[in-house]
């Protein structure tokens, strides 16, 4: 049995974990499959090829001169001997005069190869491809995606990569930040809207942007945010979609909940969704939360307001032309399940239901990435001013602007989080419960706080319209 050994070198290390074990993969099956002995491998890692500064190939080839017991030197491919032209002959020339083989794994050329015209063009061709930067190879991709590592580029919104690791961790501030599009676009928000919330509290796209209401598409489709890592999704992606794909189901944290991501597939696969920027004035408490449905054909309704015969009519309708079914008054309707829900909470040990609603805005996780922003803030804001003193300068004086408008609501929002929460009134003191039941009511027919609208959807699971007739299902939880 022919003695051997093996030689692998990956550049950088990201790539590194996984092309090595890639690579010895495809050398011990070539091993096997040759009646060779394998002794020992030889590994450099981080380094690039062209230059010659690398260890354990320096001692291989010391080895090499030492007379030693194996006489073949196994490659996965020539490039992992040298990039450089130059270099690689003078090596394999030192070799041969040793009488040690090379051979390259994937290439099958080696001894049988005399003139070593193929070597030579394969060696030539390496060359070439590492002048071009950034080359790295499908095979190695697709099995880092196999251990879930990142691939390269930006990782989505919501994680970082562990330099060690290259596993996608989560990041606890953006993660906030997705689960809050999810929400908005969940209850009815259209993609500007959600983009205009965004930009409003300061926050920024992975890349560091602003949002625009190009940027949720992706973010909402992101299978990631359940958990399923998928790599190759996209063509651009792979010369072989079916080949590329790769799905590892719990392969990274999950961000979102299963039930929230169908649900935001279904509504993204429904124009009828009620996400389109409305052109209305009015305000409408369930548009685009898909619980008011048309009980003829199954669409949801939707807002609609008309004048006619000089009478303004708000209406909810059905989105389907040639339905049968007959259009509801919005505000008396609205004004129904905002007094339902009221009732629920006094009827159900109503205290406890209704300091949830009131403190249902109150999220420790988000006073802290509130307090942590306005910090940077401030931060910004004394190097401009230091700027400022020295140099005078118009571009600083509108960031400044900017940054003082931030301010202003980043502590508006930590006082919204800090607030003291208003007293339920005693029982008996009817005069102050219908100011706080007339306060809540206000708050749950014309908010467009997401957390009203969280509320609402999740308090009330269906209202069915019939020509004649309403039926409205509570949450089981709450009712
Ligand atoms: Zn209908």
């Amino acid at each position: 049995m022919k003695k051997c050994v093996a030689y692998l070198r990956y550049s950088t290390p990201k790539q590194g974990a996984l092309s090595f074990e890639y690579q010895t993969e495809e050398i011990v099956k070539y091993c096997n499959t040759n009646n060779l002995l394998l002794m020992k491998t030889f590994s450099d890692s981080a380094c690039r090829g062209k230059n010659a500064k690398r260890p354990a190939f320096l001692e291989m080839i010391e080895e090499a001169k030492s007379n030693p017991e194996w006489d073949v030197i196994l490659l996965y491919n020539l490039s992992r001997f040298s990039r450089n032209e130059e270099d690689a002959n003078a090596y394999k020339k030192l070799l041969r005069s040793l009488d040690i083989a090379v051979i390259s794994v994937t290439e099958k050329c080696t001894e049988e190869d005399p003139g070593g015209f193929m070597e030579t063009c394969l060696d030539r061709l390496y060359a070439n491809e590492s002048r071009k930067k950034g080359v790295a190879s499908y095979d190695s991709l697709r099995l880092i995606s196999k251990q879930c590592k990142h691939c390269g580029g930006k990782p989505p919104l919501g994680y970082d990569v562990d330099k060690e690791t290259g596993l996608l961790v989560v990041n606890e501030s953006e993660a906030q930040l997705v689960k809050t599009i999810f929400n908005m676009y969940n209850t009815g928000f259209s993609y500007p809207k959600i983009a205009k919330y965004l930009n409003g509290i300061g926050e920024k796209t992975k890349a560091g942007n602003s949002f625009s209401a190009k940027s949720f598409r992706d973010i909402l489709t992101q299978e990631k945010y359940v958990g399923t890592f998928l790599w190759g999704k996209h063509p651009q992606n792979s010369r072989n979609l079916e080949k590329a794909l790769t799905v590892v189901e719990n392969g990274c944290s999950a961000i979102i909940s299963k039930e929230l991501f169908a649900e935001v597939q279904e509504r993204m696969s429904d124009s009828g969704s009620g996400n389109r920027c409305s052109k209305s004035q009015n305000h409408y408490m369930l548009n685009g939360l898909r619980i008011l449905k048309c009980g003829c054909c199954g669409k949801y309704l939707t807002g609609k307001s008309y004048t006619s015969k000089g009478y303004k009519y708000v209406k909810y309708s059905c989105p389907d032309r040639k339905c049968v079914n007959k259009s509801v008054d919005a505000e008396n309707l609205d004004n129904c399940i905002a007094n339902i829900l009221l009732k629920m909470f006094f009827l159900n040990q109503s205290r406890d239901t209704l300091n949830a609603l009131i403190s249902s805005s109150q999220d420790p996780t988000l006073l802290k990435v509130y307090e942590n922003k306005l910090r940077g803030v401030k931060m910004k804001q004394g190097n401009l001013i230091e700027l400022l003193a020295e140099v005078p300068s118009e571009a600083a004086k509108d960031k400044l602007k900017a940054l003082s408008n931030q301010q202003a609501f980043l502590e508006g929002k930590i006082a919204e989080q800090q607030a003291v929460l208003p007293q339920i009134p005693a029982d008996g003191d009817t005069e102050a419960m219908e100011k706080v039941c007339d306060a809540i009511r206000d708050e749950l027919i014309n908010s467009d706080d997401l957390d009203v609208k969280l509320f609402i959807k999740s308090a009330v699971k269906e209202i069915l319209v019939e020509p004649n007739d309403i039926t409205i299902t509570l949450a089981q939880t709450t009712c």
